[in-house]
């Protein structure tokens, strides 16, 4: 029941033309359907393992997106699926993203992690890096990839003018990405950036998709070993 009340509520705040991306790591298929139920089908994971093990047993139209750090060995587990990687953070990942779906005979949608947080350890591309990136010619031999926007997280604060000015940057970027002339497999529309925190912020800051977990599923529980 409070699945489907977090659900309907968020939704009402979710701006049109922005997709929820309901985070559903660490919480079993049995909560996934619960949202499932609701008319959720776009749901986001960030281990592999898990999202192949959910996606063996769930319903096959849910969308999968991949919203964690990604290691180049573990693609070939999702390419047959994946609907969306929002982790894209080397040249290297790229091309064996482009490699495993060739084998699936698909095309998968990438984004690219950008690092614009205080933290040291997100994963990510600076904002000069993705400039010198999207121009890279190889670029242009992945022709199973297709790199449809960015994806960023803001630091980890209490203080929302820095998360807020943050997602200013993310939008920036994503305005001056779109205007530079781009090869054929690169088609930027999509802005990921806003988890449960904020959201909000990051909608009024032109998101596209925003990937919300606990405001949705309740507190996740990791762990000890
Ligand atoms: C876990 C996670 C989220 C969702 O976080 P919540 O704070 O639970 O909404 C969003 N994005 C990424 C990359 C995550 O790993």
């Amino acid at each position: 029941m409070i699945i489907k009340q977090n659900l309907e509520e968020i939704l009402e705040t979710v701006a049109k033309g922005c997709t929820l991306i309901a985070v559903s790591k660490t919480h079993p298929a049995e909560k996934v359907m619960e949202a499932y139920a609701c008319g959720q089908r776009v749901f986001g994971e960030n281990k592999v393992q898990e999202m192949a093990a959910k996606y063996e047993i769930l319903p096959k139209d849910i969308q999968w997106h991949l919203i964690g750090h990604l290691q180049s060995n573990k693609v070939k587990y999702i390419a047959p699926f994946v609907q969306l990687i929002h982790s894209i953070d080397s040249l290297k990942l790229l091309q064996e993203v482009d490699k495993q779906a060739k084998k699936f005979n698909r095309i998968i949608d990438c984004l690219l992690q950008i690092h614009v947080a205080q933290e040291e350890t997100k994963f990510g591309f600076s904002q000069t890096e993705v400039m010198d990136f999207i121009k890279d010619p190889t670029l242009l031999n992945l022709q199973a990839v297709r790199i449809v926007g960015i994806m960023g997280m803001a630091s980890f604060t209490e203080n929302m003018d820095q998360v807020r000015s943050e997602f200013k940057s993310l939008k920036k970027l994503f305005e001056e990405l779109k205007s530079m002339p781009l090869p054929e497999n690169v088609v930027i529309k999509e802005l990921s950036m806003g988890m449960s925190g904020d959201y909000k912020i990051a909608m009024e800051e032109g998101s596209t998709m925003v990937r919300v977990g606990s405001a949705i599923f309740g507190q996740r529980n990791y762990p000890t070993v």
